[in-house]
């Protein structure tokens, strides 16, 4: 039964194949890629987050300045007013709304001098970030190069089992081909077993040996089967 036997060394690339991508699709190179990648993305979004914490620190302090500026000269113009009045009602009246001024005045102080502070924690944080974005950014790419080559190795692997599987199917008739082909179907591990003893490779059950004996009699045109999983049998 050398058909069997040519049949089985075709099964034996077929497995190396599908090992093969497996192996590519679960490359240590691949989770190591996707860490570096979230990494690098972290440090990306967290400098992002840090500009703008700065960049709205900036624009709310320029809004500041101008109603200081607004404020300060209400103020020249009200202790302007004040020299003017001698009504003590009047006077009263102007100092409060001078007060309120100055209070206001004093607010947006201590509100600027907020926003200053977060301003120099954001120089400083952003220098630090943006360290970590370079170095994140260089593992990804080595971590990507190592991902390209584990591929290039296994796909060249898998380029060259394939053209190995086309050689070894040559000497296999077609219609066998294609019955292998729809059982391996059901049988991923292998539709052809070789006999270990009596113990099917397949299976690994054992066959007696009048069935054995029944399969080594079948004519040139029935190919031997296991009895307990359907197998071809490559005696
Ligand atoms: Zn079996």
């Amino acid at each position: 039964m050398g058909a069997l036997h040519d049949l089985y060394a075709v099964q034996l690339t077929d497995i190396a194949i599908s090992q093969a991508q497996h192996r590519l699709a679960h490359l240590p190179e691949s989770a190591s890629y996707q860490f570096a990648k979230s990494a690098s993305q972290k440090a990306i979004a967290d400098l992002a987050a840090i500009d703008k914490q700065s960049t709205d620190a900036g624009t709310e302090i320029a809004g500041l300045e101008k109603q200081a500026h607004e404020i300060d000269a209400t103020l020249a113009r009200l202790n302007k007013q004040m020299k003017t009045i001698i009504a003590p009602r009047e006077a009263e009246a102007l100092q409060h709304e001078i007060t309120t001024c100055a209070n206001n005045r004093s607010a947006l102080d201590d509100r600027e001098l907020e926003l200053l502070e977060v301003v120099e924690r954001c120089d400083k944080e952003s220098v630090a970030v943006g360290s970590r974005v370079e170095s994140t950014r260089e593992a990804l790419a080595s971590a990507e190069q190592l991902l390209r080559a584990a591929r290039a190795a296994v796909n060249a692997e898998i380029a060259h089992l394939s053209e190995q599987r086309s050689a070894q199917s040559l000497v296999v008739s077609p219609s066998l081909l294609s019955t292998y082909d729809a059982k391996r179907k059901h049988r991923p591990d292998g539709a052809v077993s070789k006999l270990n003893g009596p113990t099917c490779s397949g299976c690994h059950l054992d066959l007696p040996t009048s069935e054995i004996d029944r399969l080594h009699k079948l004519p040139a045109d029935e190919l031997p089967e296991c009895p307990h999983c359907g197998c071809f049998v490559a005696l």
